[in-house]
């Protein structure tokens, strides 16, 4: 083993970035030498031996292409009489069938037609998320085409697509992100900085990605490793790729031709992958090229993902190659490989079931090609139910509110906040994925402790930070608890201290919020009457009484009181502000409780809040600017690792809280709050008809 080689294991062990010539250094290491390594990090990044998998459907809406990638067999140009495009007909029964079956979403892609505008691809998606379908469509070159064709900028038409419900973009059309390879391989089609400069954009859009790299064509090793730099150069400034898909060219009816690289190069290659890009959550096994078997090798070998059951693919299948599994097939072959399947949805967020995510149906009357149902037939219609998700109970029902199943008390707290739980071994229910009039609500996921049932919610997102505070959507979460029955919140958030009193891992129970956001939305009726509500006390009295007495004993110190001064984020607060914050009576500062606590206030839910002190605010206590560290260095060493240890007990704090919160006695009003608008008759006395 050569010096460089060397030094990049003995990094890998250590958990440290590889360098370029270290990551180029890896190709000639041992096959199972890399392997080992590529599993070790696999389960530094995922320790639970669970290997996911989506249950989905290729659609491919057309197969005429200007494009004429030598290495595609799938394209038909302009034209040539085997060209399509699909009608919606036929759309809608794939969008049934695929319902049927379980999935939860479509992989969208097609060829870069001429002729089609963007409100066709806008409707397409609109038309299929009225299914209950996530759609996970459009890879750069073709978000680069409809750019082109439409004379709209890239953000724009991502913005437009995102409107109309786009969920993730696949990372198709990546091939080989150098220039010379794609020249070579597809010269009608995106460059590699325009693939970049796509995938850019939408992850600051705060659209989720794939990526994937098509590889064993005209490519160099080298080539391979400058690929993966330049995905790990773009995750380390966005953070928005979700997976890496690394799959070899199929050669048969391609132009290109020649012979398909073998399962050891494929291994290898998933191997170095799963090396280089330390910042990429997850490495998907590419079993439509290389077969079941090769598959559960692939797992030994960084990956943590099954990829989809394609309950219909196209374009590897125009090759010749026609790899099929069943969602019971890929089940079966994640346990044999001694793993445990875990379903989970475009956004790599665990579902249970037949949970779907659901959106009314938006299909308009715009350029999707009208479709005359066949004599007889009813035109095709969203499946009947599928639009509010899952809820035990769906709004606007007769059904029993709260339902018979409730859940009593929830949590909504930090980043996978649900991991302490699971971690834990606290016994796990599963998520509900809730779609509600105000949008998309965060997973909500459910666990039992003791008898106790309780949610949990992550308010920023479930990986990274997905989203900071002033576009958290607190109505969709809020109402979506509210759906399952919950009626108690305890809400854990991490403020900043105004008052020196309140140091860095201090906890606080504040009794009273100052108000200084700018964003909203504040209410649940924007423009009607109700909401006019008083705010005093504006949390839940009994809950603070409740928690308080269960924090007694807790080994951090705890403040019984405090002025919680919410302000806008997500950037922090000057000096100035500060100082004006505290001759206003805050004691802490922070982005998150404001709406929340207002919002769940009109839906009569008990609120209480737990915070515990990250940093002295700017100003209170000196503190060096530090570029480079968390919040430029607010936050010394010392007081980082006292914030981290309780950060550590959080979960163990939180089962201790929550059958406090779930059993408190209520002598408190919240459940009255829109008492006067339902004794004018403006509100209806079931909460579910209270929203159009
Ligand atoms: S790979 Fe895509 S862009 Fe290239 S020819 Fe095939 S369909 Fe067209």
């Amino acid at each position: 083993m050569d010096r460089l080689a060397a030094t990049a294991v003995e990094k890998i062990l250590a958990g440290e970035r590889l360098s370029p010539m270290e990551a180029l250094a890896l190709w000639d290491l041992d096959l199972l030498l890399l392997g080992s390594l590529a599993r070790r990090v696999r389960f530094r990044l995922h320790p639970e031996r669970v290997v996911t998998f989506v249950s989905d459907r290729n659609i491919n809406y057309t197969n005429i292409c200007l494009s004429g990638c030598r290495f595609c067999a799938f394209y038909r140009p302009p034209g040539h009489p085997g060209g399509y495009v699909l009608s919606r007909e036929e759309l809608a029964r794939k969008l049934a069938e695929t319902r049927e079956l379980g999935g939860t979403g479509i992989l969208l892609q097609g060829g870069l037609h001429p002729d089609l505008p963007l409100s066709f691809y806008e409707d397409l998606v609109a038309f299929i998320r009225g299914y209950g379908l996530q759609v996970h469509g459009f890879s750069p070159p073709e978000i680069v085409f409809f750019a082109h064709q439409s004379g709209l900028g890239l953000k724009e038409v991502l913005r437009r697509l995102m409107a109309a419900g786009l969920t993730s973009i696949p990372g198709g059309g990546a091939e080989i992100l150098c220039d010379g390879v794609r020249r070579l391989l597809s010269p009608g089609k995106a460059t590699a900085a325009q693939w970049l400069q796509v995938m850019e954009t939408a992850h600051r859009l705060g659209l989720r990605t794939t990526a994937t790299m098509m590889f064993g064509h005209l490519e160099t090793r080298a080539e391979r490793t400058e690929h993966l730099l330049k995905l790990r150069e773009l995750q380390d400034r966005t953070g928005g790729f979700t997976a890496f898909i690394p799959w070899t060219f199929q050669p048969g009816g391609t132009a290109l031709g020649g012979e398909a690289v073998g399962a050891h190069e494929y291994l290898r290659t998933l191997a170095v992958s799963r090396l280089v890009l330390d910042n990429i959550p997850h490495l998907q096994v590419s079993w439509v090229t290389q077969g079941d078997k090769v598959a559960q090798v692939a797992l030994e070998f960084g990956a943590d993902d099954f990829g989809s059951t394609m309950i219909e693919e196209n374009v590897v299948a125009a090759t010749g190659v026609t790899f099929r599994l069943s969602r019971e097939e890929i089940v079966r072959l994640i346990s044999q490989a001694g793993y445990t399947p875990r379903q989970r949805d475009h956004l790599y967020r665990p579902v249970e079931g037949n949970i779907r995510e659901a959106r009314p149906a938006q299909a308009s009357a715009g350029a999707f090609p009208p479709e005359t149902p066949p004599e007889g037939a009813a035109a095709p219609q969203p499946p009947a139910g599928g639009e509010r998700g899952n809820s035990a109970c769906p709004p606007g029902t007769s059904a029993p509110w709260p339902p018979p199943d409730a859940i009593p008390v929830a949590l909504i707290a930090r980043v996978g906040a649900h991991r302490d739980f699971l971690d834990r071994g606290v016994e796990y229910e599963g998520s509900r994925l809730l779609t509600t009039p105000f949008g998309q609500a965060n997973p909500v996921h459910v666990f039992r402790q003791g008898g106790l049932r309780f949610a949990v919610l992550s308010r920023h997102g479930e990986a990274g930070y997905e989203v900071s505070a002033p576009f958290v959507n607190d109505r969709a979460n809020l109402y979506a608890l509210k759906t399952l029955g919950v009626r108690r919140i305890l809400a854990w958030c991490a403020p900043g201290a105004i008052n020196p009193a309140m140091a860095p891992g201090h906890l606080v129970v504040p009794h009273d919020i100052l108000d200084e956001t700018t964003h909203g939305p504040y209410t649940f009726f924007p423009g009607r009457g109700p909401g006019f509500i008083r705010h005093q006390p504006v949390f839940c009295p009994s809950l603070r009484r409740a928690l308080l007495a269960a924090l007694e004993g807790c080994p951090f110190p705890v403040h019984d009181g405090g002025v919680y001064a919410a302000t806008t984020g997500p950037r922090l607060e000057t000096v100035a502000e500060i100082r004006k914050l505290k001759l206003l009576g805050g004691d802490l500062v922070g982005q998150t409780l404001v709406p929340e606590v207002f919002l769940a206030r009109e839906l009569e839910l008990c609120y209480v809040a737990l915070c515990y002190v990250v940093n002295f605010a700017e100003g209170v206590a000196p503190r060096p600017y530090q570029p480079g560290v968390l919040f430029e260095g607010l936050a010394t060493e010392e007081e980082t690792a006292r914030v981290q240890a309780v950060e550590a007990a959080f979960g163990e704090l939180a089962l201790k809280l929550l059958p406090a919160l779930a059993t408190a006695t209520e002598e408190c009003f919240c459940s009255r709050l829109m008492e006067r608008y339902r004794r004018r008759g403006d509100l209806g006395e079931d909460w579910r008809t209270w929203f159009p």
